[in-house]
């Protein structure tokens, strides 16, 4: 397939590195290697500007669930622009879009949510979620409960309430968050931070940490607590089976909501519509985006917990809260569209039923490489963490300046494969659409990069 566009590779990164600041990027490393540069995509497949293909382990940014070049959706977004390309949702209006998305959406949600709250991201839903959650105690006159807990590693956007929620160090460092109202617990990361410790017994464990944490600030003064069913881009973290079940009894016995930011796990990734379906949770709040349109148009939502949703609107009235595009009708025309190829491919349940299976035996035919400590997944997420001895957890020290990761991950490229790199932990989460064949092609452009690796360590 031909680009788009007409400049070259050349023009096109110098006009970049002029003029684009880009997110989560090094600005110095970027001018020096310059950008890499997609111009096109088809089902699991990029297309650089120089024509080479590369197989999209990440779904983009763990959002293409339904793969690119999807005509349907782009019919219907083109459509729903010429009929009514905006209008906003607040002030008793609304439209055909939002109300058919809407109402579709609580088809697919948990049985106790029939409502969803529209925003135009994953950050947006989590700021959403944090003043939703403090005015349902308010309403229940517990104005003293505005304590979240969140945890050390965890990622819930860059907004400001997004990365105080979230755990990352850099984010916070960076900025002087999080705000007040903010606390963090340690994560369910066996492989890094589990020691000697069973598996199980470390899940529990990390779970306890949310019982203590309640009982130092105080039960009167905690909001709620909120999670990733699997944390992604703290590195595809699967927490032992032990944990959701431990944090779901706390939550239960204890009076704090239980928030899950599915942003990531929702629409299919593990298998099941939502990550909490996967581990049995029954929250509150569900923060979601990504796959809610597979990233053709922005778009996020919180799925409202009747209980939750029965309180505010019986004793708030109004929630002074929204966003100029909440519920934007080429979003909710992309969503339904999205929604009914989940729906009529079936491409939750072959995730279930085919996928996942498919995925976790190619990938633990890497676990024996010299490079890899460790291969997991859950549904079509996927990680390896690159060790130098398996059985001690022991991490590659750096070569050259450059960590195992960074240099692993462009060994993929090199090999025509795109997988992420969070520190030493490789990861992967490819659009649900992915063959057999693919998933093979990918554990095999895998390994290659892992050799390579092994060559410059050797
Ligand atoms: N929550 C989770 C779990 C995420 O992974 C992300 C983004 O990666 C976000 C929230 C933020 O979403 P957005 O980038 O759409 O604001």
């Amino acid at each position: 397939m031909t680009a788009l566009n007409l400049r070259t590779t050349a023009e096109i990164q110098a006009s970049d590195a002029a003029h684009h600041w880009h997110p989560f990027t090094d600005t110095a490393e970027l001018a020096a290697k310059g950008t890499r540069v997609i111009s096109s995509a088809q089902g699991c497949w990029l297309t650089t500007n120089d024509g080479d293909r590369l197989l999209d382990g990440m779904a983009g940014l763990w959002c293409v669930n339904v793969g690119y070049g999807r005509e349907e959706i782009v019919e219907a977004v083109a459509r729903q622009m010429r009929q009514l390309p905006y209008y906003n949702t607040f002030f008793q209006c609304t439209h055909p879009a939002a109300t058919e998305f809407a109402e579709a959406l609580s088809e697919v949600s948990p049985a106790h949510m029939s409502r969803v709250f529209f925003t135009n991201s994953g950050s947006e839903s989590n700021d959403t979620v944090f003043r939703l959650a403090r005015v349902y105690w308010d309403c229940l006159d517990k104005p003293s409960k505005k304590m979240f807990i969140g945890r050390r590693n965890a990622y819930h956007g860059s907004s400001v309430i997004g990365a105080s929620l979230g755990g990352m160090g850099a984010m916070h460092a960076q900025s002087g968050l999080p705000v007040p109202g903010v606390h963090h617990i340690g994560q369910p990361y066996w492989f890094g931070e589990g020691g000697e410790s069973d598996p199980a017994e470390f899940g529990r464990a990390r779970a306890r940490e949310l019982e203590a944490a309640i009982d130092a600030i105080g039960e009167d003064n905690v909001c709620a607590f909120i999670a990733e069913p699997i944390q992604g881009a703290g590195g595809v973290i699967i927490p032992p089976e032990t944990y959701w079940p431990e944090i779901s009894r706390i939550c239960r016995e204890r009076e704090i909501l239980l928030i899950a930011d599915e942003v990531i796990c929702g629409f299919g990734r593990t298998g099941n519509w939502w990550g909490s379906d996967t581990y049995a949770i029954e929250p509150d709040l569900m923060s979601i985006a990504k796959g809610m349109t597979s990233g053709y148009i922005p778009m996020g939502g919180v799925l409202i917990s009747d209980r939750v949703a029965e309180v505010v609107a019986h004793k708030a009235g109004e929630f002074y809260h929204g966003y100029t595009y909440s519920g934007h009708p080429a979003a909710c025309a992309a969503g339904l569209a999205n929604l009914r190829i989940l729906r009529e491919e079936k491409l939750v349940e072959r995730v279930r039923d085919d996928l996942a299976g498919y995925l976790a035996k190619a990938w633990a035919g890497l676990a024996d490489h010299p490079m890899v400590g460790e291969a997991r997944t859950k549904g079509l997420l996927g990680a390896l963490e690159l060790a130098s001895d398996s059985a001690a957890r022991t991490r590659l020290a750096p070569l050259d300046g450059m960590g195992a990761g960074a240099r692993c991950r462009d060994l993929c490229v090199e090999n025509g494969l795109v997988m992420r790199a969070v520190g030493d932990t490789m990861i992967i989460s490819p659009p649900l659409v992915i063959s057999h064949g693919e998933i093979d092609e990918l554990a095999a452009r895998a390994r290659k990069a892992l050799d390579g690796l092994a060559d410059a360590y050797a």
